[in-house]
């Protein structure tokens, strides 16, 4: 049971931009999730506060959240399933008939809405489009590629 990989299907808007969360100022704004996925970066400088940080701790708290449920959902899945056999084995017994059910978690497996409204940037350094709020874009924003700054 150790090598089981969830496959978590990242919301993403009408544009395929993936919304995403800095873990330092945990502002949010959205990238392409092409880029996301198969940009050539280890690291992603957050636009709004300008640091970097590994990829993978800028997911919202919500698909993290959603991962842990599906995973929650897997495990019940299973639990059922070897229940279901242990009691069909009862069952073929002397000892009459026996039904046991794992309660269900919640198998609402959508994910989230992006929260804010945005405005759409390109940065020029990376030709790299973001989205950011209105707010953040005013102020200025970094380059989430280089960590150029763009006002
Ligand atoms: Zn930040
Ligand atoms: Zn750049």
């Amino acid at each position: 049971m150790s090598n089981i990989s969830f496959e978590l299907s990242i919301p993403l808007d009408k544009d395929s931009f993936i919304e995403l969360e800095c873990e330092y100022c945990r502002n949010r704004f959205m990238i392409s999730g092409e880029e996301f996925q198969n940009g050539d970066f280890m690291h992603l400088f957050c636009p709004i506060c300008g640091l970097p940080n590994q990829l993978n701790t800028f997911y919202t708290t919500e698909v993290i959240e959603k991962s842990r449920e599906i995973a929650r959902q897997w495990a019940y899945d299973y639990l059922q399933k070897s229940l279901d056999a242990s009691m069909k084995a009862i069952n073929r017994g002397r000892f009459g008939k026996m039904k046991m059910q794992v309660p269900k978690a919640n198998p609402n497996k959508e994910l989230f809405e992006p929260s804010n409204s945005y405005v759409m940037v390109t940065v020029n350094c990376c030709d790299l489009k973001l989205k950011v709020r209105e707010v953040d874009n005013q102020i200025g924003v970094y380059c989430p590629k280089c960590g150029g700054c763009h006002i």
